[in-house]
């Protein structure tokens, strides 16, 4: 553990992802968590994380074979992969004292730095049963429940770093604003006795000398909100008063972006174009761009773990020299793929008892299951799809995502995608692999040949999945958002969906355009020119892996955000 008196960045997220033993992530933003903190971890900076334990995970999904899905708690043993920690703060959540303690995860980067990960928990003797449970579900209950838990993030984080001896955390970095309420906690910190009441400019400046705000959320709808009567019930008169009364919020609502925006000397949206779209939605702040990167090391599968150390030996340590692969020869790319493809097809016959043809076509689509992402837009049109298939050459897909319990456009899409691959049949085999989690995910971003990505513009953020698909070697056929408008170039790390990120949806010139780029360009250069498609794999890693990995991201949190805020 980094020595106490080191200046440190504490990093908050009420999700992350580091092991599949541990479900405390529901998608990409839990993952990209557990890959910054990574990341930190191999360039050895004084980092720590700070989240909540979630006992009973994000849940296990079940379909049906309609494409039903029910939810089961997801119980685990944080004693099997977490070390208990003896400091118990305790919080006044809705007026009575809830006690909190926290568990200690070690990520350990390439040099053997480790970065420590404290895991909020009140399931501590002495609470009573409900508040037992607060820490429990992620993104599970009604409102109360979520702000009790961003409470307990928020002020629990703060103090609980305190408890266990940190006294030079230098910035505060809230990734999403389910931590703000952190801000509060460090306010009335700079009051010494915690009275909000006579807060002044210099207490709020102090504050926002410290904080660092990534927003993920490029529409209005998407960030979180409370009453205040809520918030009144919750976090008591005084800090309900002294958020009322603030500029951070509006009349009668707490918006926890907001809050985050207010109090953060340096903010960033997580690609170029939603640095774009939160400039427009936040005109009183100045936005930057960090554009997300996934941990190499952990995203890449074993066949290219292996060709990269054979080539590249460095690539570990610096993800930048993942630019050589510019001139690893096409064959041992072609045979890495190969072997990773038929660990994918073995894989999917385990959980499905479906046999994959590895020598066809295959397409993935795995994450979140919720509308915007539009997982059923390849199915728009499934006489056309056939006739594709028939006539340019097979394919079969790979499907998976987990739709939240109360997401119901989402599950939809799950039943639309059970629907068509009913329909199709044979003439093009659709597989959709339950319970999709980082282990899944590792099988199919690095077995598929091509990954697809169909958001509505302008949704999606940033989007990961592409990036962990192109350190396998798998370039993305998606539409022009997010970070692929930065690592698309045609034909070369892969394709796009519609020829502008600017504009209006048109979902049927979308359509036109996803069908006819796989009927008349990729379908033909995957079965006919086969060194080609090889080519565009090959600059998928070396101009996309070297670029979008957590490493260089990393880099720029420091340079652009901590440093600048903090002097580490
Ligand atoms: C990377 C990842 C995601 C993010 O996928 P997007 O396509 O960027 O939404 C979601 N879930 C898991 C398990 C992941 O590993």
């Amino acid at each position: 553990m980094a020595p106490r008196h080191l200046r440190t960045v504490a990093y908050f997220s009420m999700e992350v992802g580091l092991d599949p033993a541990m479900p405390t992530y529901s998608g990409g933003l839990g993952v990209l968590a557990g890959d910054t903190l990574r990341a930190a971890a191999d360039l050895a900076i004084p980092m720590v994380g700070v989240t909540l334990l979630h006992r009973k995970g994000y849940f296990r999904q079940h379909l049906d074979a309609r494409g039903n899905q029910s939810e089961d708690p997801f119980e685990w043993y944080p004693e099997e992969s977490l070390e208990p920690l003896r400091p118990r703060i305790s919080l006044t959540i809705e007026g009575r004292s809830v006690q909190i303690r926290a568990w200690l995860y070690r990520v350990v980067g390439v040099s053997g730095h480790a970065v420590p990960v404290y895991f909020l928990d009140t399931q501590v003797p002495g609470n009573g049963s409900k508040d037992q449970a607060l820490t429990d579900y992620l993104y599970g209950g009604d409102a109360r429940y979520r702000l009790c838990q961003e409470a307990i993030l928020g002020f629990g984080g703060v103090a609980m770093l305190q408890a266990l001896g940190y006294r030079n955390v230098k910035a505060y970095h809230m990734n999403e604003g389910h931590s703000a309420l952190l801000v509060l906690a460090l306010l009335e910190r700079e009051r010494q006795n915690g009275d909000l009441e006579n807060v002044n400019e210099a207490d709020i400046e102090a504050v926002r000398q410290r904080c660092v705000f990534t927003t993920h959320t490029p529409v209005p709808a998407g960030h979180d909100q409370f009453s205040m009567d809520l918030v009144q019930d919750v976090l008591g008169k005084e800090r309900a008063h002294f958020l009322a009364t603030s500029q951070c919020c509006l009349v009668d609502t707490l918006n926890m972006t907001y809050l985050a925006l207010f109090f953060s000397r340096y903010i960033n949206g997580v690609s170029h174009r939603h640095e774009e779209i939160s400039q427009t939605m936040f005109p009183n702040y100045p936005i930057n761009s960090i554009t997300n990167g996934v941990h190499a090391l952990n995203w890449t599968s074993p066949p290219f773990r292996r060709l990269y150390d054979r080539h590249i030996p460095e690539w570990r340590h610096d993800n930048l020299y993942l630019r050589y692969a510019i001139s690893i020869p096409l064959e041992e790319i072609i045979e890495a793929h190969a072997e990773a493809k038929r660990e994918l097809v073995a894989e999917v016959e385990r959980r499905n008892g479906v046999r994959l043809r590895p020598e066809v076509m295959t397409l993935g689509f795995a994450r979140r299951a919720t509308a915007y992402k539009r997982g059923d837009l390849l199915f728009s049109d499934l006489e056309r799809l056939k006739s594709i298939a028939h006539q340019a050459g097979s394919l079969q897909i790979v499907f998976g995502g987990k739709a939240h319990p109360k997401d119901e456009g989402g599950q939809a899409v799950i039943r639309t995608i059970f629907e068509a691959a009913r329909s199709l049949g044979d003439k093009v085999p659709v597989v959709y692999l339950e319970d999709f989690d980082m282990v899944l995910a590792k099988y199919i971003y690095a077995g598929v040949d091509l990954w697809l990505n169909t958001p509505q513009k302008p949704r999606e953020a940033s989007g990961t999945s592409g990036m962990k698909a192109a350190l396998n070697g798998v370039p993305s056929l998606s539409v022009l958002d997010g970070w692929w408008i930065e690592g698309h170039v045609e034909g070369v790390t892969g394709w796009s969906i519609g020829d502008s990120w600017e504009g209006e949806v048109q979902p049927s010139a979308e359509i036109a355009s996803l069908y006819d780029k796989l009927e008349s360009v990729i379908l033909p250069m995957y079965y006919k020119h086969t060194r080609e498609y090889a080519e565009v794999m090959r600059s998928a890693i070396a101009l996309n892996g070297s670029f979008f990995n957590a490493q260089r991201m990393m880099v720029q949190y420091l340079k652009n955000a901590y440093l600048a805020t903090t002097e580490i």
